[in-house]
């Protein structure tokens, strides 16, 4: 199995509309289930009734930012389960993924969104 014949549960958490759109628009035509958190304090609360196979998260986000939410949901996780946490930002400094890895997140892709790297992604971490 792997991403091209599973149909992932994905939360996707992002407060662009037009990103969401984007993103939405592209995973459904794999399809996967895809749920949207519009802001960090959303995304904690939908993690806590959903169970989704992976969690794609924008760092830069109003009331709680990416960095803040995977801090949270980390320290929700009973230890034995541990949620892909793949971060999306809109730029490709090194420093920026450095601080996502160290965050607690699992990988790192850079705006606009690109399915292909989602897939490197996605094989990169067993999924
Ligand atoms: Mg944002």
């Amino acid at each position: 199995m792997s991403w091209e014949t599973k149909n992932y549960s994905i939360l996707l958490v992002e407060d662009n509309k037009l990103n969401q759109a984007v993103v939405k628009f592209t995973l459904k035509r794999y399809g996967y289930l895809i749920d949207i958190a519009n802001n960090g304090l959303e995304a904690v609360e939908m993690f806590k009734e959903e169970d989704y196979d992976f969690i794609l998260m924008d760092v830069m986000m109003p009331e709680m930012d990416g960095l803040e939410a995977t801090k949270v949901i980390r320290k929700l996780e009973d230890g034995d389960k541990r949620i892909p946490i793949i971060a999306l930002t809109a730029d490709i400094m090194v420093a920026n993924e450095e601080k996502c890895l160290e965050n607690g997140m699992d990988a790192h892709l850079s705006k606009p969104f690109d399915v292909e790297h989602l897939f490197k992604a996605l094989t990169k971490l067993d999924l």
